[in-house]
Formats: structure tokens, C-alpha cells, sequence
């Protein structure tokens, strides 16, 4: 029977397989399993270097059996020893090192691997009694000495997959499943069209397929790898060719400028002039509203550039021609800060209905998760009927129940939270497209941008508005140097006695195992440091350091009321100290907070502490900045904290950022669905290879707008639609 790639795997294996692949790997059909590529190739050579295996990782090796020994051993539940109660170690070597293998109450391995047979064993490397062994390793030997020696040849020049394994899924059974489907395989369309294929050089699909999988030369693997690691770019930048041609069809309400309109009395009215940068940002915005066609704009901006206020005046614009804005935020802190802001610096212009309130004014709504159910309904009401001309929310503006009278533009703040998938479902609330307007300070790479954002365009704000002051950032290693870390509170006692608030900022809330604002381990090494809980925290600076200074608690578990009270408090200085978890890290912005510790500060990501300390140094005095951690000398998490001390510039850190990430992370949790389809193709690494592959997939795409004539094209694109498509139903 021939196999196609939508065959299940469980039609080809039996269903205990066909389970544990879908377990280990998520495959399900045979083409998920022949996405499933090796992760490297070994000859004899790589394979049985003894003396390179790390703990806790699969391995497969090819070594000589040394000797073997045996153990019998008194059963805990009673018994005697010997007879099957044995423990077996075999120690096999490969001249760089050894390695032992140890079987419990497999009496005949011993003589199965009798000193001198050649073997392959594969397995989960642990340590034991400080020697690494493989616990019931799988084993593949020959039957007799003589074909061991054959079989070992065959190994050594044989090229063999290394695929990356589980306990339930070992690599030769990766080997042997697809194996079993290459041999009945039938691929009858390649996604990559001829001529494309052509123009490169490359093998079709089916040739690629076999070259990755069962290679007999180097060649074989290096050409198959080469074509669909262009495929997996292909298919994505045609993917988002196909959305852009959607979008450029996709009439929008011109939204032009109104002179006098409350954009003009809102700017008029700022006590700061508008920095150069943002005047630049607001005239391209304001030109973009102007047409017909929906506005696809990123606005990047370093943490505290100003981006807030350049789009409120796109949102006044909108509100000026009879529009609704909407602002979507990552979470009910900022958005009620927003908020907050909004209504303050907007004043009357924001009371429309009210007494005293300005001519033309508008209303300003809030809308989040925790909203008490009068207040929601009068929020659902404005928005629906068009009284409220802002709405500001958190992911509680996605439900279905949330309609607009007029959507003219929709804003999303720090779109590093958010995917492709969260802003479709808010444009989708409009009857004409809205414009669209994301910003973000994490700046995003030329590549990723191309990838994951392919559809946008972008403007930068480069310069920080004039009296912005200076953050300096110290590394603490409390480990090393705890006197350091008595320092540190008595700078922060410094600084509340010369009238200015601090944050110290915790991974984790309390001692529960389960914790939804808990910071997860970068590094290996930091896995074992326990964390500083916030919670604990907070009673022990109180009790110690802190004692008399007026301390406050924010983390995400608290009540949404009392987040916002927590926050209040302290924008309106009525508390010193703000002991918090990252609740506080994007946005918010109290500009007397001038200082900002930051426990066990290895646990985040270099983009993310420099979020952090942007909330301080904002207003007339310098910002401080107390990076404590436990991380050693020398190991990564302490070269990552030493580069952000070194340097304000969130472009140079979101570059080095992306340089010691991992791949995954720099596409953002929230685009796992591309991810997913990224099994070759490093965005840090192959820009080249996005930039050709979206060129070749602009013109098919232009050619052939619903890829009539590429059947296996266009089932690619809808898949990895679908599958984003499914990631954001998972999320909301
Ligand atoms: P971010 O870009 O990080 O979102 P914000 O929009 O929060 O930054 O702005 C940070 C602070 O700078 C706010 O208090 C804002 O009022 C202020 N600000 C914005 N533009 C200017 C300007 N041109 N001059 C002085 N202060 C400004
Ligand atoms: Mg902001």
C-alpha cells in the first residue's frame, strides 16, 4: 500500500507506536514524521566519542564491549539473590573514554555482550557513583564476532541519522518507522513550484526527503537540508504574501486630519514639545490614515521613547473624523495606567456627556477582565454605540461580545505579547478594515521582522525625549560578596530620604509550586538556586533593611482591585518601595521612582531587564539600577547581566539578545505556530534565504493569487494558517 504524507501514522505502525510518536513529538500523520528530520548525522567516528557525553541527554554510541561484571542482588521485596536477581554493568569503550551500561535482572546480557563485541547503545545519559552510565540502554549488536566485526565496518561508513529521541521513542525507532513509510512512499506535488526549484538548483520533495533521511553520501543530506530549509521559508513568506494581497484589498475608511479638531487641542495642550522623532512618526502615521487602504504600521521604539503619546494623536485623529480607537494591552496594570493617563492628560476633552466637558469631546472606556459587571456593561455599551470614542483593555476586548459602532484604528502596545492571531481577531471587529498601528521597545531583528511581521510596515523612534536621565546598572553578586547586597538596601533607604520611590523586583510570588508569574530558568545552571519569592521578600525588608519605609506588594495573584490600588499608591507617592513581580515590567511609568533592585536577576531575558529598568530614570533625577544575582563568574547568566550593566542601548542588547537565545524564543511565545513549522531555518542565521524565498514567493503569489495552479502550495499555506489559527483558540 502506498502512504501518502496525510496517511495516519497508526495505518502504518502499530497503535502503541503510533501513540508514543504523538506523545514524544506531536506526529501524527506520516508527513509529520517526515518533518521530523534527524538533528545530526553520525559516522563511527563522532559516534562513540565516549569522553563528550553530557548528562540527561539521549545518545546513541558505537563502542567495543571492555568487561563485563555482575551483581546479584537481594530483592527488596524479598527473594534471593542471583538467578535473574542480577545486576549487570558492562563497560564499553571507544578509546576516548568509557561508559557504563547497567541491566537489572537481564541475566543473559553478559553473555550477549561478551568482552570484544561491537555494539551500538543508545540512552539517557546519568550519573552514578560519579561514572556516566546509560541506564537499560537500547541495544543493537550482532549475532556472532564475525558479524560484529562486518557489522562495525558497515557502521563506519554507513552515514546515520541521529534523530532527536525520547525514552518512549528511541532514535531507531525514528530510523526504522520512517524507513518503513520512505519504502512505500508517494509524493505526488512539491510546494516548491519547478521553475522556482529550477532557478536554485534544488532536489524536488521527494529526492530531499530521502537525502535527509537515508543518505549515503554526505551530499545527499547537505542537498536535501539546503532545499527545505528554502522550503520552510518559501511557504511562510508565500503565506504571508497571500495575507498582504488580502489586506491590500481590503478598503479602509480614510480617516484625514482635522486642524482644530482635540488632536490639535490635545497637542497644544502637552507641557512637553513632541521630540523630532515623534513628529517625524506622526506625520507618516497621519498620512497613512489618510488612505483608503488600512495602515499596517510596527512603531519601535526604546523603552520610554515617547511611543504612548504619538499614538494617542493618532487615535484623537481617528476620534476627529466620527471614529472609534481602540488600544489593546498586555496586561490590566498597563491598561489601566493607560487609562489612566488618557483621561488626565485629555481632561474635559475626555467628559463628553458631562458638565464642563469640552466642545467635540469624546469618552475614554475601559475594558478589562476584572471590571465589575456595571462597569463593563457601561463600557460594552459606549463601545457598542460609538459614545466612547477610546476604548483601552487588556485581552478581555477579543471576546465576541465586544463591538464597535465605528472601528477606525486599532492600537496594540508591546506587540512582543502578542501574535499575528490577537490582532485579527480585533481588526475582525470592524465592518471596513481599521487601520492598524503596533508598537513595541523590544526591537525586533531585520529577519524576524521579515518573518513574523512580514506584512508591516515599520517606523523607528531612535532618540529619548530631552531631560531623559541617565540609568546607571550595577551587577550584585550576592554569593560571592554579600556585604554588596546590604549595600544595596541602604542605597534604597538613600533614596527614599531624598524623597524618591524604588521597585525591587522578584521572579516569583510565594512557596507554591504552581506560579503564573514565575520567571523560568534560562540556563541549566540556575535551575537549581532557589528563587527569591516576592512575598517573602517583601515581610523580610519590612522586618529588616526596609523597617519604617512604607513598602507595597504587587504580583499577579493579587485581586485586579487591589493591583490597581497597589499601583496608585505608589504613582501617587504615597508608597517608597513597590516590592513586585514582573507585573510591572512593560509601560508603566511613575517617574519618581529613580532606583530598581532586581532579585535573582539571571532568571530574565536580556530584552526583559531592560524593560525592567526602564521603568526608573524617567522624571528630573538618574535612575539606579542593582542587578543582584547568584550566578558564578564566568558562566553565561553572569556574562548576560555584565553585557546589560554595560550598555543603555536596547538595539545593541536586543541584537546580543538574539545571539544568545535560543532560536524558539526569539519568534515570542505567542507565535508558536510558525515556530513549529521552523525546523531548518534560523531566522538569526538565514536572513539571506528569508529575503530570496519572499521575493520568489511575491512573484508566484502575484502570478497565481490562490495558487490554483500549486495544489501542494497552497495546502502548505492553509496548514501553517491553521495551525496559528489553532494556537490563538488555545490562547483565549
Ligand atoms: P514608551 O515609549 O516606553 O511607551 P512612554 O510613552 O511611556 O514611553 O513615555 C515615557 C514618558 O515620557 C511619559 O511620561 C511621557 O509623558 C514622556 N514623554 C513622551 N514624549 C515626551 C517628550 N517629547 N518630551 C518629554 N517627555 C515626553
Ligand atoms: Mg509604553
Amino acid at each position: 500500500m502506498a502512504v501518502t504524507p496525510q496517511t495516519k501514522l497508526a495505518n502504518v505502525v502499530g497503535d502503541k507506536t503510533a501513540k508514543a510518536f504523538e506523545r514524544s513529538f506531536g506526529i501524527v500523520t506520516v508527513g509529520d514524521l517526515l518533518r521530523h528530520y534527524p538533528r545530526r548525522y553520525a559516522a563511527r567516528g563522532d559516534l562513540t566519542d565516549l569522553s563528550a557525553l553530557t548528562v540527561d541527554e539521549h545518545v546513541t554510541v558505537v563502542a567495543r564491549v571492555d568487561h563485563v561484571k555482575e551483581y546479584p542482588f537481594r530483592p527488596k521485596g524479598g527473594g534471593r539473590p542471583g538467578g535473574t536477581n542480577v545486576r549487570t554493568e558492562v563497560v564499553v569503550t571507544d578509546g576516548t573514554g568509557e561508559l557504563v551500561l547497567t541491566f537489572f535482572r537481564q541475566p543473559w546480557i553478559a553473555k550477549r555482550l561478551s568482552p570484544g563485541t561491537v555494539g551500538m547503545f543508545a540512552g539517557k545519559v546519568n550519573a552514578f557513583r560519579g561514572r556516566k552510565q546509560l541506564l537499560h540502554p537500547e541495544v543493537r549488536q550482532a549475532d556472532s564476532e564475525d558479524e560484529a566485526r562486518d557489522r562495525a565496518e558497515e557502521f563506519a561508513s554507513q552515514i546515520l541519522p541521529i534523530y532527536p529521541a525520547t525514552q518512549a521513542v528511541s532514535s531507531w525507532t525514528v530510523e526504522r518507522t520512517v524507513g518503513l513509510v520512505l519504502d512505500s512512499l508517494d509524493v505526488a506535488d512539491d510546494p516548491l513550484p519547478e521553475p522556482v526549484r529550477r532557478e536554485h538548483g534544488f532536489v524536488d520533495l521527494a529526492t530531499a526527503l530521502h537525502g535527509i533521511h537515508r543518505p549515503h553520501e554526505d551530499r545527499d543530506y547537505e542537498e536535501a537540508r539546503r532545499r527545505l530549509r528554502y522550503e520552510e521559508a518559501f511557504v511562510l513568506q508565500a503565506t504571508l504574501a497571500v495575507r498582504r494581497r488580502v489586506l491590500a484589498q481590503a478598503a479602509a475608511t480614510r480617516r484625514p486630519y482635522v486642524p482644530g479638531g482635540l488632536r490639535d487641542r490635545f497637542e497644544a495642550q502637552l507641557p512637553f514639545a513632541l521630540t523630532d522623532g515623534q513628529r517625524e512618526v506622526v506625520a507618516q502615521i497621519a498620512a497613512d490614515l489618510d488612505r483608503d487602504k488600512p495602515m499596517q504600521r510596527l512603531l519601535q521604539g526604546e523603552v520610554g521613547s515617547g511611543k504612548t503619546v504619538v499614538a494617542l494623536l493618532a487615535m484623537l485623529q481617528v476620534v476627529d473624523d466620527g471614529g472609534q480607537a481602540v488600544m489593546l494591552a498586555p496586561t490590566e496594570v498597563l491598561a489601566q495606567q493607560h487609562y489612566r493617563s488618557m483621561v488626565a492628560m485629555l481632561g474635559p476633552m475626555a467628559e463628553a456627556g458631562m458638565l464642563g466637558s469640552a466642545e467635540a469631546a469624546t469618552r475614554v472606556r475601559l475594558l478589562t477582565g476584572s471590571l465589575g459587571k456595571k462597569a463593563r456593561q457601561e463600557a460594552l455599551l459606549d463601545a457598542q454605540t460609538g459614545e466612547a470614542g477610546i476604548v483601552v483593555g487588556t485581552h478581555a476586548l477579543l471576546e465576541d461580545r465586544v463591538g464597535f459602532a465605528e472601528l477606525g484604528l486599532v492600537v496594540v502596545d508591546e506587540q512582543h505579547r502578542f501574535g499575528v492571531e490577537q490582532r485579527a481577531a480585533l481588526t475582525a471587529k470592524a465592518d471596513d478594515a481599521p487601520h492598524l498601528l503596533v508598537m513595541t521597545a523590544t526591537p525586533i531583528p531585520r529577519t524576524v521582522a521579515m518573518t513574523v511581521f512580514g506584512d508591516l510596515d515599520t517606523s523607528t523612534l531612535r532618540e529619548l525625549p530631552r531631560g531623559r536621565q541617565p540609568i546607571q546598572s550595577t551587577v550584585v553578586p550576592a554569593a560571592e560578596k554579600p556585604a554588596w547586597l546590604d549595600r544595596t538596601w541602604e542605597r534604597i533607604r538613600e533614596e527614599v530620604e531624598q524623597g524618591r520611590q524604588a521597585y525591587v523586583v522578584c521572579p516569583r510570588i510565594g512557596d507554591d509550586a504552581e506560579e503564573a508569574d514565575e520567571a523560568p530558568p534560562l540556563d541549566d545552571e540556575a535551575e537549581t538556586r532557589p528563587l527569591t519569592s516576592v512575598v517573602a521578600l517583601h515581610d523580610l525588608l519590612r522586618d529588616g533593611p526596609l523597617a519604617g519605609l512604607r513598602l507595597g506588594l504587587l504580583h499577579g495573584r493579587l485581586p485586579a482591585e487591589e493591583k490597581d490600588t497597589g499601583m496608585r499608591a505608589f504613582a501617587a507617592g504615597e508608597v517608597d518601595v513597590l516590592v513586585a513581580t514582573t507585573v510591572i515590567e512593560v509601560g508603566v511609568d511613575v517617574p519618581n521612582a529613580t532606583a530598581m533592585v532586581i532579585m535573582d536577576a539571571d532568571r530574565f531575558g536580556v530584552s526583559q531587564l531592560h524593560q525592567l529598568r526602564g521603568r526608573v530614570g524617567r522624571g528630573a533625577h538618574a535612575g539606579l539600577c542593582l542587578l543582584v544575582t547568584g550566578a558564578p563568574v564566568g558562566s553565561l547568566a553572569r556574562e548576560r547581566l555584565d553585557a546589560v550593566a554595560a550598555t543603555a542601548d536596547g538595539f545593541a542588547l536586543s541584537r546580543l539578545d538574539v545571539e544568545m537565545r535560543r532560536e524558539g524564543d526569539v519568534l515570542g511565545v505567542r507565535q508558536s505556530g510558525v515556530r513549529s513549522s521552523l525546523r531548518l531555518l534560523s531566522v538569526v542565521r538565514d536572513e539571506d534565504v528569508i529575503a530570496t524565498a519572499r521575493d520568489d514567493a511575491a512573484a508566484v503569489v502575484a502570478a497565481d493569487p490562490s495558487l490554483v495552479a500549486h495544489p501542494a502550495l497552497a495546502a502548505a499555506v492553509r496548514e501553517l494558517e491553521d495551525s496559528t489559527q489553532a494556537d490563538y483558540l488555545e490562547k483565549t
